[in-house]
């Protein structure tokens, strides 16, 4: 006799390797129905972060069919779609990663309650992290609230082996009425983007564990080295696969470990990098309020401005007049990507240089970024802007050229991102302007801007306020 089926409810975990969700669903040989549900929570997505959704999942789609399974697409409410599902192929168990923002935790409990009153079994299982983020606690019972001891406490704790994607994916019979992702158009919001951005996107399990390999046959000696340099290609890339699960971080982990036990120099400075995205879903998870507000309340009278003006304009746009600044800005709306260094620097410069509210930052890094990830995006600006635990010093406002002549000396990654000014400017300066809105107005032949700001006296008034906050 068969098993009633298990549907595997498939969220950030678009892979079938070291999936202990999919796998729960498979034991004793049940029949899977993967099944995707575009309901408001996904519907909320930025425009880069849905358009990279649709891609992993129509890979992953494909993916499931080489193995005998396929996907169901289902729009609108969870729990209504999940319950469908359920009664049309006698499904009796949802198996599905458990969630860390607030408002996933809200949609799952309902679902949760309603799944478990219709006498169905919810099954939540770890999401896609290395450690427990609730589990993890000081000798005193607490959660950590600084980096470094977190780390010290994590260096050490046992991390399960990766385990193989399953063979065969045994399908029930009678396939639930699926829509066709197509139909969704959730690359809309990108408009003409669309092409320019795909180009930059590396989709999918098997692309994610190539590029592991890359980083790890070819990076990662130079990483501790060369990780600052935006013009260098030295860091792994692997955030944007990270984000939408098509790795686990368990693989990561155990690259990161071989690589430190055949003594190459970069293994534990990448190993503590995975770790930082850790501690993001650890303050997540124990302080959700993180994501939404100061994590210190003592910011809540601080005088950022939310405005959003025509200076905030300019930082969207890289038309701010500080090169390094609005190289980043376009490498991000190109991209969807920014190196870490110019996430911490547009970052500095948006809420110090500019004094503006960090959730403006905040906000339009999750429109553009394809690595969208709301644990270290918030732990990320709240850092960068002194609001957060473990926060950069009040003092330290990035110098956008100070930084400059340290990690791009040569201007070269400045010259490969502002086309204005240049007389062959490189193909992807000038994608910037194939992909920004018509209403920006902006063109290659433009003349570079002068510094919206006086960077001294901006510098001065930042410092003169946080102080005061300080005291
Ligand atoms: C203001 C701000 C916003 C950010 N927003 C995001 C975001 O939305 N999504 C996101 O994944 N990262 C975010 N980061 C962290 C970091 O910039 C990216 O993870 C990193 O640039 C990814 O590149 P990589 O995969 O090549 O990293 P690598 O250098 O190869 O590092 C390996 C992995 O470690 C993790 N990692 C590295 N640095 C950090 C960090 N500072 N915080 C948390 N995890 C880290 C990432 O998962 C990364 O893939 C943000 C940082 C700042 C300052």
């Amino acid at each position: 006799m068969q098993h009633k089926p298990a549907i595997w409810w498939i969220r950030r975990d678009l892979r079938l390797a070291d999936n202990p969700n999919l796998m729960r669903a498979i034991q004793r040989g049940r029949p899977v129905i993967p099944v995707y549900v575009l309901d408001e929570r996904e519907e909320a997505l930025g425009a880069a972060a849905s358009l990279r959704l649709m891609l992993g999942l129509k890979t992953l789609a494909k993916t499931l069919e080489s193995k005998g399974s396929y996907l169901i697409f289902r729009r609108g409410d969870a729990l209504t779609h999940l319950r469908a599902v359920a009664q049309h192929s006698g499904a009796d168990t949802v198996c599905a990663a458990r969630a860390f923002d607030p408002a996933d935790i809200q949609r799952d409990t309902r679902v949760t309650d309603g799944l478990r009153g219709d006498g169905m079994q919810m099954d939540w299982g770890p999401g896609n992290l290395l450690f427990d983020p609730l589990g993890v606690q000081t000798g005193a019972g607490q959660y950590y609230r600084v980096y470094t001891p977190y780390w010290r406490a994590v260096r050490g704790l046992e991390v399960p082996d990766p385990v193989a994607a399953p063979g065969k994916i045994a399908s029930p019979d009678g396939r639930a009425p699926s829509d066709s992702i197509d139909a969704w158009h959730m690359d809309a919001a990108m408009n003409r983007g669309t092409a320019i951005l795909t180009q930059h996107c590396v989709v999918g399990e098997e692309s994610a564990l190539d590029r592991l390999h890359h980083f790890t046959e070819e990076k990662i000696a130079a990483y501790a080295a060369d990780r600052d340099f935006p013009a260098v290609d030295a860091t792994s890339g692997l955030s944007e696969n990270l984000a939408w699960g098509e790795i686990s971080p368990i693989r990561l982990w155990h690259a990161g470990q071989r690589a430190m036990a055949q003594g190459r120099p970069g293994a534990e400075t990448f190993l503590k990098e995975v770790v930082w995205r850790e501690f993001a879903y650890h303050l997540a998870a124990n302080t959700p309020q993180i994501m939404t507000g100061n994590w210190r309340d003592k910011w809540d009278s601080f005088p950022w401005s939310t405005e959003e003006d025509e200076q905030v304009l300019a930082w969207k746009q890289g038309r701010t007049g500080v090169d390094l600044v609005d190289a980043a800005m376009r490498e991000l709306y190109v991209t969807g990507r920014m190196h870490n260094r110019l996430r911490m620097l547009t970052a500095s410069f948006l809420t110090k240089h500019m004094m503006k509210h960090w959730k403006i930052g905040l906000d339009w890094f999750a429109d553009c970024l394809i690595d969208w990830d709301p644990a270290s995006n918030a732990m990320g600006w709240q850092w960068v802007a002194g609001s957060g635990p473990d926060a950069a010093p009040f003092f330290r406002i990035f110098s956008p050229f100070r930084q400059q002549e340290r990690f791009d000396p040569k201007s070269a990654y400045v010259a490969h991102w502002l086309a204005e000014g240049q007389r062959t400017p490189s193909a992807q300066a000038l994608a910037f302007f194939e992909a920004c809105p018509r209403s920006w107005d902006m063109r290659a032949d433009d003349l570079r801007p002068l510094p919206i700001l006086d960077l001294k006296a901006a510098r001065q008034r930042a410092l003169d306020a946080y102080s005061q906050n300080s005291q």
